[in-house]
């Protein structure tokens, strides 16, 4: 059971992991939960890029969702993160301010081999078949190859978002793909996710 104290990931009454990042704004009220892909098929990875503080392109987010459910946290939850980048909800501008990110691990678009099989395009590792959908991106309309997510995933983030939102009331729950500006900047999670049933199951409304 997650829960939060103090604007920090509780499971099971105990912190999740904590890696601090340097990465971030000053205090804010979260609203909105923006879900992501990190395009990268390692969560220590993901960390080591959302921790950078010498990066040339300075990022990060509040929570680091691997595929097995396990979770890292990188930022107090009512710390402007940035995670989203030139984006709008709602006629708003600027989510990072009021938007909590979370970077789901998932290699997201994937290479297809000359002979058949599938690579993700960070890495070039091997993704099998059996994980691999090909489906058209609802804003962008293009067709790739995308990597699924398990369900041990999909369900954690559910669990972490409901808690979220008990401790914040969102106002929605969205893609990065959907609040990105200009549109069609970013296809992350993309349409290997079940964005309606993770926002409905969070957000109480199925
Ligand atoms: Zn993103």
């Amino acid at each position: 059971m997650f829960s939060v104290v103090n604007h920090v990931l509780q499971k099971d009454g105990k912190p999740v992991p904590q890696k601090p990042s340097p990465n971030h704004g000053g205090v804010m009220r979260p609203e909105l939960l923006v879900l992501h892909y990190t395009a990268s098929s390692s969560a220590a990875g993901a960390i080591a890029t959302l921790t950078d503080g010498h990066a040339s392109n300075r990022v990060s987010a509040h929570l680091v969702l691997d595929k097995d459910g396990g979770v890292t946290q990188l930022l107090p939850l009512n710390v402007v993160g940035w995670h989203v980048g030139k984006s709008a909800w709602e006629g708003r501008a600027g989510c990072n301010d009021f938007g909590i990110g979370i970077e789901q691990v998932n290699a997201g678009v994937l290479n297809h081999m000359a002979d058949g099989s599938f690579r993700t395009q960070l890495g070039k590792q091997a993704v099998p078949a059996s994980d691999v959908l090909h489906a058209q991106h609802r804003i962008t309309h293009g067709w790739a190859y995308w990597q699924d997510y398990p369900d041990a995933q999909v369900q954690a983030a559910i669990a972490i978002g409901q808690a979220l939102h008990g401790a914040y009331g969102f106002k929605d729950v969205v893609g990065h793909e959907d609040v990105a500006t200009p549109p069609g900047r970013k296809t992350d999670p993309g349409p290997a996710y079940p964005l309606d049933l993770v926002r409905s199951r969070i957000l109480g409304r199925q």
